[in-house]
């Protein structure tokens, strides 16, 4: 029996999360974690908790969250042992190389 909530499209939803490079998070304006542990019910079809749905995510729970070179970079430093600081730097690192305007170098 699938559980309730969740009629979304679950192969859709896949492809799109295996395709484009991004995830979906727990809504932050409906969905709580007690102590870091979510509260929310779990989707198969988003991998991840949902909320109860908000205004923010339009009622689904979750939000949409792309896969950036700053989330990239945040992951790479954290997988590598870093702070949670120190990663951030590297994030915004990437985003400063992103939107320079007139880049020297090309990678
Ligand atoms: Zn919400």
């Amino acid at each position: 029996m699938a559980a309730k909530g969740d009629t979304l499209n679950i192969e859709l939803f896949q492809e799109v999360i295996t395709e484009n490079g991004g995830w979906w998070s727990p809504c932050s304006g409906c969905h709580e974690s007690n102590e870091g542990v979510p509260t929310g019910e779990y989707s198969a079809a988003m991998q991840c908790h949902r909320g109860f749905g908000c205004r923010e995510c339009g009622g689904l729970g979750a939000v949409w969250t792309e896969w950036t070179a700053f989330d990239e970079a945040y992951h790479n430093a954290l997988k590598e042992g870093r702070t949670e600081q120190q990663a951030l730097d590297a994030g915004s690192a990437t985003l400063i190389h992103q939107y320079k305007p007139h880049p020297t170098t090309h990678d």
